[in-house]
């Protein structure tokens, strides 16, 4: 086997401090994150951590069939809509690919065992690393001494006497071996997952009502600003603040309707069909959410899709009253 793996790298604490134990024993290391802008790992804190390891890393997005994974999980939910297990397997596969190709012999993870109640305790740990087809490959050095030795600890690739037996939710053990090895970089543990959120989870029920093929971009517009359910095809938007306001116009284009006002207000984006009604509520809708001393007098003017649109805000109420509007 080779002294060689992939080390799946969140940005967090603990698989940071997997990969260091990797490297500590002259273990060749190639870090992945998987990014999805809704979880729970951080890719700029991953990224901070590989340049803090010296190791390579690879970033790549979970992809759509990812979507299908929170959709229908084999194994259920956690608190929220938060499909712990089989995400864990959809990740673990992705890297077992990636090991194959780059011909590493393993896959280490920074679980923990019984640190999470859903994912990490025995027999879920058994479950993901088999659905995962990483039967003996899958390493995990933070608990390795109170798991069964896998294949690179057994053929003497990985020194099993130089992994450790942590067990458990509190961090502290970490922490200390993080800060002597000279690991700051790491997201704070309390991190987490939007999936767990209520409130979020609803957006996604919601997604996953209204679209038949929902991709990793609607999901990343469910981690920005107050949406409103119009139709059964069309969102409107509103940004809550001037950076989200940039972030909906830079996701417009085809499909999507960008209405930014002329005056002080949030941006709107339309997804879906974008009837005259629609336009119309929308507009009332960044009126509503304009500071009052900040509305203006007359005429209402946005920029629609870069080109100009005024609309007389009483026709616009009109209009809108003929749509339902439910915020979600
Ligand atoms: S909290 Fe669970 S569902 Fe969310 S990213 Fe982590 S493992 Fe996946």
């Amino acid at each position: 086997m080779e002294r060689k793996c992939v080390v799946l790298l969140s940005g967090g604490l603990d698989s940071a401090l997997a990969a260091r134990l990797m490297c500590e024993q002259g273990v060749e290391v190639q870090a992945l994150f998987l990014s999805m802008s809704w979880g729970c790992c951080e890719k700029e804190k991953a990224q901070v951590c590989a340049q803090q390891l010296g190791v390579p890393l690879l970033i790549l997005s979970v992809g759509d069939a990812y979507l299908d994974v929170i959709r229908r999980p084999r194994y259920g939910y956690g608190s929220g809509m938060n499909p712990c297990v089989d995400c864990r397997i959809y990740m673990f596969r992705i890297a077992k690919r990636y090991m194959e190709e780059i011909g590493a012999g393993f896959v280490v993870t920074g679980e923990v065992l019984g640190q999470r109640p859903m994912s990490q305790m025995r027999r879920p740990l058994a479950i993901i690393e088999a659905d995962s087809g990483l039967e003996g490959l899958l390493l995990r050095p933070l608990s390795a001494q109170l798991l069964e030795p896998t294949l690179p600890e057994l053929l003497g690739v990985v020194d099993r006497q130089r992994l450790l037996r942590i067990a458990g939710r509190a961090r502290q053990e970490q922490m200390a071996l993080a800060s002597a090895a000279g690991l700051s970089g790491y997201a704070t543990p309390a991190g987490g997952c939007l999936l767990t959120d209520e409130h979020f989870a609803d957006k996604t029920r919601d997604l996953f009502a209204h679209e038949e093929r929902p991709t990793t971009k609607d999901m990343e517009l469910l981690t920005i600003g107050r949406h409103f359910r119009i139709g059964p095809k069309t969102k409107v938007i509103l940004g809550r603040n001037a950076v989200e306001n940039l972030l909906l116009e830079g996701h417009a284009q085809a499909g999507y309707t960008c209405l930014r006002p002329k005056f002080a207000g949030p941006s709107a984006l339309m997804t879906g069909e974008g009837s005259e009604e629609a336009r119309h509520l929308a507009a009332t809708l960044i009126v509503h959410h304009t500071k009052a001393e900040k509305r203006p007098e007359g005429l209402l003017e946005f920029w629609m899709d870069g080109r100009p649109w005024t609309v007389d805000p009483a026709a616009a109420e009109a209009a809108g009253h003929a749509v339902d509007a439910v915020k979600l």
